[in-house]
Formats: structure tokens, sequence, C-alpha cells
């Protein structure tokens, strides 16, 4: 288990889509280098682009800066549908530090996964962790919170960034 650099916007692995993940060996210890890597940046969740490997992976976890962690990793994850409500929240990402963005989303989703086993799982999600899911599948396609953000808003957000 290692802790992986943090790629940062704009490196142009953060503006790809990412291929289908492979359940194995190779794929169980990326996801023990991401959750480690998430875990030490503070983060609630990671996409393995944002480590440079271009598989469609993110790990999880909503819960660990309130009480026990719960670490969760979604190999091949796909929105099977979303709520009709749109909630607006304040996102960060741990590749584009020092800057937190207003973005519109779904507060609840309907996932289908691949577990690091290779089971086909299959959970409604509501709130932060539906929240992050997108933020983190959105990774797997290549955008990030500034690609949702109006051309004034991409603007402001880009000034606040750490240099
Ligand atoms: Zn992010």
């Amino acid at each position: 288990m290692a802790i992986r650099p943090i790629l940062r916007w704009p490196d142009p692995r953060l503006s790809q889509a990412c291929g289908p993940a492979v359940p194995g060996p190779e794929l169980d210890a990326l996801a023990a280098d991401m959750l480690a890597t998430m875990y030490h940046a503070e983060g609630r969740g990671l996409a393995a682009p944002q480590v440079g490997e271009m598989v469609r992976l993110f790990v999880m976890d909503a819960v660990w800066k309130d009480g026990p962690a719960e670490p969760q990793v979604f190999v091949n994850p796909e929105i099977l549908s979303l709520s009709e409500e749109r909630v607006e929240g304040v996102e960060g990402c741990l590749s584009i530090p020092g800057v937190r963005t207003l973005i519109v989303r779904a507060p609840e989703i309907r996932l289908r996964w691949t577990s690091l086993f290779g089971a086909v799982q299959e959970a409604t999600l509501s709130g932060f962790p539906a929240i992050c899911a997108q933020h983190e599948i959105d990774h797997l396609d290549g955008i990030v919170t500034l690609d949702r953000l109006s051309p004034e808003a991409r603007d402001e957000a880009l000034r606040e960034m750490e240099a």
C-alpha cells in the first residue's frame, strides 16, 4: 500500500475518459493505494485518473471524518437513474486545491458497480454519497468541477486556485 501523488488540474489526464477496470490483484493494489492516498489527503472520495490510472474505479468514505472509517470501492460504476430534483452544493476537489465550486447535482441516484471480487452491486445513494459518487464518476469521464461552471464562475474559481 502506497500513498500516490495526486495529479493537479490542468494535467491532461484529468480531462480524458477512462477505460473499463478489470478486477484482479493489480486492481486490488490500486484500490488500496487510492484509499491510503485519499485518507492521507483528508478527502472523502478519489478517482483512479487522479493518481494517473485511466480505469473506471473510485473510492469513497463519506463518514470517516465523523466516526469509524467505512472505505468503499466502486469498480466500473454506472448511474442507472437520477432523481428529478436538483440541489446546489459546494464541492472541493483534491486535484484543484483551494477551489470551492457551487455545483448542481441530483441528491439521489441509483448506482450499479462491481466489487473488487467481481460481484455486481446496486444501491440507491442519497445526500453526500450521491453527490460524491457523481463527482467521482465525472472524473472517470474526464470532467472536473470547473467544466460544470459558467465561464464567469470558472474564471472566479481559477483566481482562487492555489499557486
Ligand atoms: Zn475531484
